[in-house]
């Protein structure tokens, strides 16, 4: 997988200036932000990681999940994701742009990975429900396996609904805890999570929509994998008020739990890391004087190692994007 195919750098440029405008616009209502505890265990005790663009980044002290505090409110985020410049601008022109290499590199691989895990834990194959189906590539490939008997988008944004409705997918406009499918086989959600105000609503709203046995697969960002742990707030991922929550396999395990799930499985089959860390070091906006072991993998003998390199953080749930299946007790 290359990052440019899914994020082409020209567009990226575009998006960044429009990202800025956004902030700030949303910034001015800075004393409406809310402080929350931590949003996988609940513990108020955290303490200032870093700041960034104007927010505050905290770790908490029990489960070292790091997230955004304080935060915008919930209204403050649906407002902001309905009028946001440059998520326009992702909808009108990125992923568009990028559709093709995103089906290719991960829309398709991903059905198929949801499929074998459908597979390998006896998911009942009646309803499958894509939280946040954005464009809707992923229901159209889910749809093409012909593994479940109906695939439904939850997609809150119209202007998305309507894209997922042009391609022949069944779509809910609302948010997961505001719908009432109650029977779903299973629920996916990528790279979702850590956009959402409470995610533990978020959880228990999909808890209540799939059926006892039913399994929820989730994608986010790992924070105690490679690339977000080595770059810190220098991580394009860092970025707020877009991402506001960083689990880790512990912290999100826990917050399912709490939630009425199992944990099944976790793994984080992530693929950029290195190229990520490698790419801030060429660019001169990292500095791994310090480091020659990271200087030699990732720039020396990246031609030799930089595959094997990233197989490793994969193959140790050590990548910074991270699965986890769990299932509804
Ligand atoms: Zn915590």
């Amino acid at each position: 997988m290359k990052e440019e195919n899914i994020r082409p750098a020209k567009l990226m440029e575009r998006v960044d200036v429009l990202q800025v405008e956004d902030r700030k616009k949303l910034l001015k209502k800075k004393k409406g932000f809310i402080k929350i505890a931590c949003p996988a265990c609940q513990s108020k005790k955290h303490k200032t990681l870093f700041k960034k663009d104007g927010f505050i980044f905290v770790s908490c002290e029990s489960c070292e999940t790091v997230f955004v505090n304080p935060r915008p409110s919930f209204f403050m985020l649906a407002e902001y994701y309905e009028k946001a410049k440059s998520w326009k601008y992702w909808n009108d022109k990125i992923f568009p742009a990028s559709e093709n290499s995103r089906r290719n590199q991960i829309f398709a691989p991903r059905a198929k990975k949801v499929s074998a895990l459908c597979d390998a834990y006896k998911a009942k194959k009646e309803i499958l429900v894509d939280v946040g189906a954005g464009f809707g590539t992923f229901c159209e490939e889910i749809k093409n396996l012909g593994v479940f008997k109906e695939v439904i988008a939850v997609e809150p944004s119209r202007s998305l609904a309507e894209t997922c409705c042009e391609k022949g997918i069944k779509v809910i406009v609302k948010p997961i805890e505001k719908a009432n499918i109650k029977k779903a086989s299973v629920i996916t959600n990528f790279e979702l999570i850590e956009h959402l105000f409470w995610p533990k609503d978020f959880l228990l709203g999909c808890a209540r929509n799939l059926s006892r046995g039913g399994l929820i697969i989730i994608t986010t960002p790992n924070i105690k994998g490679f690339d977000l742990l080595t770059l810190g707030k220098f991580s394009e991922n860092i970025s707020a008020p877009n991402h506001l929550n960083y689990f880790n396999i512990d912290s999100l395990g826990y917050l399912l739990k709490q939630c009425g799930f199992k944990i099944i499985e976790s793994l984080t089959p992530g693929k950029l890391d290195s190229e990520l860390v490698r790419k801030k070091i060429i660019n001169g906006s990292f500095n791994v004087s310090i480091n020659s072991f990271l200087k030699y993998i990732l720039i020396d003998t990246w031609d030799k190692n930089g595959d094997s390199f990233q197989k490793f953080l994969e193959n140790n749930n050590l990548s910074s994007h991270m699965w986890i299946v769990a299932k509804k007790l």
